[in-house]
């Protein structure tokens, strides 16, 4: 499923979602006010230094953020990289499993 990015029409929080292609996403979790898609044709081209760079790290992520499983690994990669932690190397394969298994639950 494309990712694309919306933009709630009543506070004016952005967000990237995992949607078919023509669906209406969900409500604002924020406010539930209504999204509404935006047109950007980079958002498919985010580099992770940008989406790393996106993470607020000072609160615990929102339930939407883990349907989108290209966000599973970064949030704790920042906090890490944050802490002066190395991740370690099978840091990489353990959010790729984990990338995975949250593919095989969205298509059930
Ligand atoms: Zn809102």
């Amino acid at each position: 499923m494309p990712i694309y990015e919306f933009r709630c029409r009543a506070c004016g929080k952005k967000v990237e979602l995992l949607c078919p292609t023509g669906a209406q996403p969900g409500p604002c979790s924020a406010c539930g006010g209504r999204l509404e898609r935006i047109m950007s044709r980079f958002a498919h081209h985010r580099s992770l230094q940008s989406r790393l760079a996106d993470i607020d790290t000072s609160r615990p992520p929102g339930d939407d953020y883990y349907r989108d499983e290209r966000n599973i690994g970064l949030w704790a990669r920042k906090r890490m990289q944050e802490l002066g932690c190395d991740p370690g190397i099978d840091f990489d394969g353990v959010v790729e499993r984990a990338r995975q298994q949250v593919k095989e639950q969205l298509q059930d």
